[in-house]
């Protein structure tokens, strides 16, 4: 854990383990340069403890981009709770409780929410302890704010390629309709797009594909199924050295965090010419809803229009790209880095 943490560039790390649950508690305070520090918590059974913290590590750093990127007066932080084995729902409960006093003490530099293993109902939970938890206070599911703002990428993408927003006629296709491929799929519908969709649930995929008079495809088939943008909403790493030469669309824009398996293809696409929205831009929606909503006591309209912005932030970067000739990934990151240069607006 030490090699960890002296190669790391955040700020601080509060570290606990919780004797009753046999489990390690994270808090990664990676920058607090744009606002006080906010991100989910993770909770899931690790190897080893160090695998736990190598996750909030990597996470919070993500976070700061995340917030810097849609230039939102945020900081990155992340909280993974490792535990060594699973543990009854009231012993979980316990422990939940034990971690919100633990939040609780960092006086609101860290503010967190759901992630993989913490449900909306156990957030709940942490926020018997403390009041810096937010999904709980009535901004209800950021899923279809995580769409609207995939939407917003699309149109950004849409014109760049064509020269105009307008998707109709244009050939879309969906991976994973889930709390984001359902309402992005509903709103990409009512312009007039072709759409396509594709998810493992295959009674969900033909049940929207019947609503909404889409296309389901094999999912087996998915990416080499031929369209104009792809849009992952479901599961990270698809984009990688096997899938990326299979790709038939000019292309890609989803809600899936860390689309990319490696930087490097980002390059890949580049050099196929498939223009690329980074995902932490382009699903920043749903993380700007809750906390501008609930955090920041920002009004809808102002939450609407900071998501909307996302087209704007994505002309700018695509046309920075465009310009030096390469992956708008690279210019995603000098955007998001500038930001944090520059400090809150
Ligand atoms: P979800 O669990 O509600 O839906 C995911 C859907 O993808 C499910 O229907 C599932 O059956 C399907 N799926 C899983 N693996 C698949 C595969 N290999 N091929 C096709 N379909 C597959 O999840 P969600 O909340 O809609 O989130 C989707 C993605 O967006 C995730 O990667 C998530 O981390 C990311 N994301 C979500 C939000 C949000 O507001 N919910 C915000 C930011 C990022």
């Amino acid at each position: 854990m030490e090699d960890l943490l002296r190669s790391w560039d955040g700020e601080h790390v509060v570290v606990r383990y919780d004797q009753a649950a046999k489990a390690w508690i994270f808090i990664a305070i990676h920058s607090t340069r744009l606002g006080n520090a906010s991100g989910g918590t993770r909770m899931k059974i690790y190897e080893a403890p160090r695998d736990g913290l190598q996750d909030a590590l990597r996470l919070a750093e993500g976070m700061t981009y995340k917030w810097a990127g849609v230039d939102f007066p945020m900081g990155g932080g992340k909280a993974v709770i490792a535990l060594s084995a699973p543990l009854a729902d009231v012993e979980r409960d316990r422990l939940l409780e034990r971690y919100g006093e633990l939040v609780e003490t960092l006086g609101g530099t860290f503010s967190t929410g759901a992630d993989l293993g913490v449900g909306p109902e156990l957030v709940q939970v942490i926020g018997r302890e403390t009041t810096h938890v937010f999904g709980v206070r009535g901004a209800g599911d950021p899923g279809p704010w995580t769409a609207l703002g995939v939407f917003s990428a699309i149109e950004a993408v849409a014109e760049e390629l064509y020269g105009s927003r307008d998707l109709k006629g244009r050939t879309v296709l969906v991976q994973g309709i889930g709390d984001v491929g359902i309402p992005l799929c509903k709103r990409l519908a009512g312009t007039g797009a072709r759409l396509k969709i594709a998810d493992v649930n295959e009674e969900r995929a033909a049940a929207v594909a019947e609503e909404l008079g889409a296309q389901a495809v094999d999912v087996g088939k998915t990416y080499a199924e031929p369209c104009d943008i792809f849009a992952p909403c479901a599961v990270g790493g698809v984009l990688n050295v096997d899938t990326i030469p299979q790709l038939r669309c000019r292309a890609v824009a989803g809600s899936a965090n860390n689309q990319l398996e490696r930087i490097e293809d980002a390059d890949r696409l580049h050099e196929r010419r498939i223009l690329y929205a980074p995902d932490f831009i382009a699903n920043a929606g749903g993380a700007v809803a809750l906390c501008g909503l609930e955090a920041l006591r920002m009004s809808e309209d102002y939450v609407a229009a900071k998501v909307l912005s996302i087209t704007d932030t994505l002309k700018t970067i695509f046309a920075e790209a465009k310009a030096r000739e390469e992956s708008p990934y690279h210019a995603a990151m000098r955007w998001a880095r500038k930001v944090l240069e520059r400090g809150p607006a």
